[in-house]
């Protein structure tokens, strides 16, 4: 891969736990950073004081970390474009507000909050459907293009509170190129006079994202949709601050859906379905609140990332099972799509089983010695021969642990369906037999054997395996279901397998 001048950029706000939809924009600047052998940048944008949340840009970090997104320029491996926090950045915008306001592209506003309710009440009375600071009302408004002049130097001199806004031309069509959704035009009228410099001298996102993409060398901004509406506004600032030529492209990635389709995906909704919208487990600092993490739930990192890479992107053909370095090689951000993607999580699990099936038998030993000790259960059983039985059933780590139960103690309650309907005296005559077979074996047999021996017992008694096998499950181990139980006798043991066969005989009444 040659390196080129590609740089992208995540931007996270560190307002609380990073939603899922943050980890797939972070996901496709990482692939086409790698992809392009460019710079994949990570700012975190915090001018909105009011909305910092502590240890969110931590979880922000891990959770990258956790999915395996390296970062070449950040907070804290910083390159040539530092701080990399906005909040520490704070006088570099002021220069750009200066200018704009010198060029006559930005003006203050020394409006009071009653002052800007009295307007929108005004408009809204005379039916205005979005009643907005723009090109029309800024007309009636207290700023420094109504006051005059030295009004609204006698004002700074005093040090009245003030915003500066952005000027946005009355007619003009504002036009961009997106690499997602193809040409966008939006006329200048129904962009407001944004406000870029609050009252405490901070940005707004608008015009701290603009600076610093211009000043990080930003070549390509991708990012959620939901910034689509603002991205006419950023072409706005990049023409009036003289950096049209070195524009970023703009790729806005498609929503984030529900999985029925309808609307866009929340945690309220994820909530309901008993799946998280978080990377990682996040706590609220401030309530307390636990929300739940794909990772503490068991998916594995792999499987999460082949999902979400999934999530609005596609290959070209039908493979779907993608390793990291995979992705990286069959990106494009041309394979995008514009439209919505409903969050499927029957495909997450689908991902972390086909996972977890490739992970080595040790992991998964681990995964289930780690279970066992929590829970204060002891076994001499081999683990490794349970998660080989049970390598194929499961979906989550934790799975290994609750369905393995029965290895560690004989039933106290069976099946009681399975009882009622294949509990039958031939079926305790078949049983009785097998135990005596076992229980004259010299040694516990293997899988194989125990099927010929059970065979044998079958055959001897002129019975359909099919008749009986539910009944001797259920006998062993309680369950109606389960993974293999020539197997289950063979990880048992001939004394323990021969014990149950003869508890469930004696306790069990033919129906
Ligand atoms: N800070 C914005 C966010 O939280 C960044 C949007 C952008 O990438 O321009 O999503």
């Amino acid at each position: 891969m040659s390196s080129s001048n590609v740089r992208v950029r995540f931007a996270p706000s560190p307002t609380g736990a990073l939603h899922i939809g943050g980890v797939r924009t972070a996901l496709y600047n990482y692939l086409y950073a790698r992809k392009m052998g460019g710079k994949m940048l990570l700012r975190i944008e915090d001018t909105d004081q009011t909305r910092f949340v502590p240890g969110a840009e931590e979880y922000i970090k891990k959770s990258l970390n956790w999915i395996g997104i390296t970062i070449d320029e950040g907070p804290d491996n910083p390159g040539d474009c530092g701080p990399y926090r906005q909040s520490e950045r704070k006088p570099m915008y002021r220069e750009y507000a200066q200018r704009l306001i010198d060029e006559g592209n930005a003006y203050y506003a020394f409006d009071t909050e009653d002052e800007l309710n009295a307007m929108r009440d005004r408009l809204k009375a005379a039916k205005v459907a979005s009643p907005q600071y723009n090109a029309i009302t800024r007309a009636t408004m207290k700023n420094s293009l109504t006051l005059p002049e030295d009004e609204v130097k006698a004002r700074l001199a005093a040090g009245d509170p003030y915003v500066i806004r952005l000027k946005v031309p009355r007619k003009e069509e504002v036009r961009l190129n997106d690499l997602v959704r193809g040409w966008v035009m939006v006329h200048s009228s129904a962009i407001d006079d944004k406000v870029l410099m609050k009252s405490d001298g901070m940005p707004t996102y608008h015009l701290a994202n603009v600076v610093d993409d211009h000043l990080m060398r930003i070549t390509h901004v991708i990012r959620g949709e939901e910034w689509l509406p603002s991205a006419p506004l950023h072409v706005l600032l990049y023409k009036f601050l003289g950096w049209e030529s070195t524009m970023p492209q703009f790729a806005h990635l498609p929503l984030l859906l529900k999985p029925d389709g309808e609307g866009k995906l929340s945690k309220r909704d994820a909530d309901l379905q008993g799946f998280p919208v978080f990377p990682l487990e996040w706590k609220d600092p401030a309530s307390g609140d636990i929300s739940k993490g794909f990772r503490e739930e068991g998916y594995l990192s792999e499987a999460l990332l082949n999902f979400l890479a999934f999530l609005g992107w596609n290959p070209g053909n039908n493979e779907e099972i993608f390793s990291m370095d995979q992705l990286i090689e069959a990106f494009s951000i041309e394979r995008i799509g514009k439209s919505g993607t409903k969050f499927d999580i029957a495909k997450a699990k689908w991902y972390n089983q086909h996972y977890l099936r490739l992970k080595p038998t040790s992991d998964l030993v681990a995964y289930l010695e780690a279970d066992l000790k929590k829970n204060g259960v002891t076994t001499k059983i081999d683990l490794a021969r349970i998660v080989d039985l049970l390598k194929e059933r499961i979906v989550f780590p934790a799975d290994l642990y609750t369905e393995c139960q029965f290895f560690f103690g004989r039933p106290t309650v069976y099946d009681q369906k399975v009882i009622e309907t294949k509990w039958t005296s031939e079926a305790v005559t078949v049983i009785e037999a097998f135990a005596a077979a076992l229980a004259a074996l010299p040694a516990t047999p293997d899988g194989p054997a125990a099927k010929a021996l059970f065979q044998q017992v079958l055959d001897d008694k002129q019975v359909k395996m099919g008749k009986v096998m539910q009944a001797l499950r259920v006998a062993l181990t309680g369950n109606g279901a389960g993974p293999d139980l020539m197997e289950i006798i063979s990880i048992l043991g001939k004394d323990e397998a021969v014990g149950r066969l003869q508890q469930a005989v004696s306790v069990l009444q033919v129906s």
